[in-house]
């Protein structure tokens, strides 16, 4: 039915030009017997086309490991016993913001569980006090579903970009990753609410997740092109050895590079991490990620102390290159994959519809 080589180019130009693709064309990009490389390299020359050879850096702040919820393949989900818990004050976490803008961040992202503890006002006051230190910098959120309000609030603080992945865009598939206290609805409708506010919006899903077949990924990419997000999260599940998920397999690098090169040609100007799940799961996958299409990178930036506890999957990288520290060693291996790590805010394209 289809032919290698040539239908492959010919889809990925029709993906660049937005139009939409069957279920039978999607199927073929995504599982097809066709040389992958020829994929990544048209994700790498559009990527190229809108920023260059530019990768933009983001510190992590992982600031609490409490939740509330209980996704099915998280390690810090709240039924996990054996999870050693922490929470960050304001002033570690405006040290580390600190200590980052000396290394060259230029965004400071704060990620968490869906912890009470950081209330409305205190992630407010959080916010706050780091544009006054830092005004050149940017503030991304990922602290889960909360009410408009506070999404509003936060955003009037000075928090300009909010990362929630939809972690799959198949209503029946969310009810087997997560319980069914956690609504698919809600989950969509707080992403329709950052983008109203003004955010700049990051969704994205797992790779491998359990009961994820072909029919996921390709409702995966349809959202992704009507959603139009800023940034998009896409990481190889990995299993957590305290979760209901432990004997799962983990997701392959393979078809997570194929996932961010498809999300590369449908959202051109899309801010696409090589995440730290990439890199758990290959020495090279971070590198192999920039080269299929991702232009964003994330070292961990949380006190070295904590950083072990904030285990959402088994063997989560954290030292070294993940590592804030490690950016002189992660500026050498990213230029040797062809491309530059800027000090940059990074923001999403100007012209972005
Ligand atoms: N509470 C925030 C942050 C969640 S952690 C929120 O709800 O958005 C950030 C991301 O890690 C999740 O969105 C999920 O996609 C990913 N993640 C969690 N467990 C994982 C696992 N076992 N393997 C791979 N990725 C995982």
């Amino acid at each position: 039915m289809f032919n290698a080589g040539e239908d492959m180019t010919d889809l990925t130009d029709r993906l660049a030009a937005g139009d939409a693709l069957t279920d039978a064309e999607w199927r073929f990009l995504i599982e097809g017997d066709y040389d992958k490389h020829l994929l990544f390299n048209k994700a790498d020359k559009v990527r190229r086309q809108y920023y260059g050879t530019d990768v933009y850096i983001r510190g992590l702040i992982e600031i609490s490991n409490y939740c509330r919820n209980d996704c099915l393949y998280c390690g810090i989900r709240r039924s996990n016993a054996n999870a050693a818990r922490y929470r960050l004050s304001e002033e570690e976490i405006l040290a580390c913001c600190k200590q980052g803008y000396e290394l060259g961040f230029r965004t400071f992202v704060l990620q968490g569980g869906e912890d009470g503890y950081h209330t409305t006002d205190r992630v407010k006051q959080i916010v706050a006090g780091i544009k006054k230190n830092h005004p050149d910098c940017a503030v991304t959120l990922s602290l889960g579903e909360r009410p408009r309000g506070d999404y509003e609030i936060w955003y009037q603080a000075g928090a300009e970009r909010y990362l929630l992945r939809h972690e799959t865009a198949s209503c029946s598939h969310y009810g087997k990753l997560h319980p069914s206290e956690q609504r698919f609805d809600d989950r969509m409708a707080c992403l329709r609410t950052l983008k109203e506010i003004g955010y700049q919006t990051g969704a994205g899903f797992m790779v491998g997740s359990p009961f994820q077949g072909t029919e996921e990924l390709i409702a995966d990419m349809r959202f992704l092109q009507s959603f139009q997000p800023h940034m998009v999260g896409i990481g190889p599940f990995i299993p957590h050895h305290d979760t209901p998920f432990a004997g799962y397999p983990a997701g392959s690098l393979e078809r997570t590079l194929i996932m961010v090169a498809l999300t590369r040609l449908t959202l051109p100007k899309a801010l696409i991490p090589a995440t730290t799940a990439l890199g758990t799961i290959h020495p090279q996958g971070r590198e192999l990620g920039l080269k299929a299409g991702a232009n964003v990178v994330m070292p961990n930036l949380s006190p070295v102390h904590v950083r072990g506890q904030y285990s959402l999957y088994d063997n989560k990288a954290h030292t070294g290159q993940e590592a804030a520290e490690g950016l002189e060693a992660l500026k050498e291996s990213v230029a040797q994959a062809g491309y530059c790590v800027v000090v940059s805010r990074g923001d999403a394209s100007q012209t972005w519809r």
